[in-house]
């Protein structure tokens, strides 16, 4: 198994200081825009700790934009119309009723035209008539009739699952599991141990979609006595929409008061970094000194056992 090398970690805040200093306009915060509002997960007990953990870096200022909630008049829904041209990148914990049409389209454009999108966990269950979603997701919590599936073979290769075959989306038991890294040299990676363990969270497999242009950073394992599939599943993903750069990271599971998923520090870590990519196609967020290696959980504000 890698281990963390004690050199990654050696000088972290001499890292990020030349790496902010290093980047064309890193001295200007990431603008991030967080929505939530509506979800099958404890979404207020989950948007806070990654407001604050996106916060705590230094690299971004962060916003929240609440729609209605579900069922809401058309008024209500006519105040939620986020300026998303105002951001750099917007991170999505809503899995929820349609946005209006004119909020879709603007969110639309707004990757188009170069902002980042991230997609956490349950997020990427939501919108599945909406078309320009399901391309910048590539897979989302669908049927299996709904699209391809696909997964990676031992040898990081990807596996295409055809529409109508094998399983459709789910996940077995939660537990604590392994995320491999299949492209470590990518700059959301880099750094990073090959594999780390992930706090106890749901292992989302048999996803399903259009899975165009899909570049697959992570996957774990889905281990059959826990009611997975016995395949590597993607866990983390990118994929380009226009000049926007999409990021996938279907994990972070929330169940009432269990938010055990989301205060790992490998997911938080990821989720930092892949934030910042999206926004900037860099990342200048260096490896934190409790980062999880393969035989132990790390969690944010614990000392790693
Ligand atoms: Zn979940």
């Amino acid at each position: 198994m890698p281990t963390i090398s004690k050199h990654l970690f050696a000088f972290p805040c001499l890292a990020l200081a030349i790496g902010l200093a290093g980047t064309v306009g890193a001295a200007e915060p990431v603008k991030v825009l967080i929505i939530d509002g509506q979800n099958n997960h404890n979404w207020q007990a989950m948007t806070p700790p990654i407001k604050k953990a996106l916060e705590d870096t230094g690299r971004f200022t962060v916003d929240v934009a609440t729609t209605p909630p579900a069922k809401s008049d058309e008024a209500a829904w006519e105040r939620f119309h986020p300026d998303f041209a105002k951001y750099d990148v917007v991170m999505s914990n809503y899995n929820g009723e349609r946005w209006p049409e004119p909020v879709e389209k603007s969110f639309e454009e707004f990757v188009k035209n170069g902002g980042g999108a991230v997609i956490v966990h349950a997020a990427n269950n939501a919108f599945e008539g909406w078309g320009a979603y399901n391309d910048m997701i590539g897979l989302g919590w669908r049927g299996a009739d709904f699209g391809d599936r696909v997964t990676v073979d031992d040898n990081g290769k990807p596996v295409i699952t055809p529409k109508g075959e094998g399983p459709g989306a789910g996940h077995g038991a939660p537990h604590a599991y392994k995320i491999r890294a299949q492209d470590p040299d990518h700059p959301i990676l880099k750094g990073l141990p090959r594999e780390w363990l992930h706090a106890k969270d749901e292992l989302y497999h048999g996803q399903r979609g259009p899975a165009k242009n899909m570049h697959i950073l992570a996957t774990a394992y889905s281990d059959k006595s826990k009611g997975g599939t016995g395949a590597n599943e993607p866990m983390l993903w990118t994929i380009p929409y226009g000049k926007g750069r999409v990021v996938t990271d279907v994990m972070g599971h929330t169940s009432g008061d269990d938010i055990i998923a989301i205060r790992c520090v490998g997911f938080l870590t990821t989720l930092e970094r892949a934030t910042e990519w999206a926004a900037t196609g860099q990342v200048t967020l260096p490896a934190p000194a409790d980062f999880p290696n393969a035989e132990n959980v790390s969690l944010k504000g614990e000392e790693t056992k």
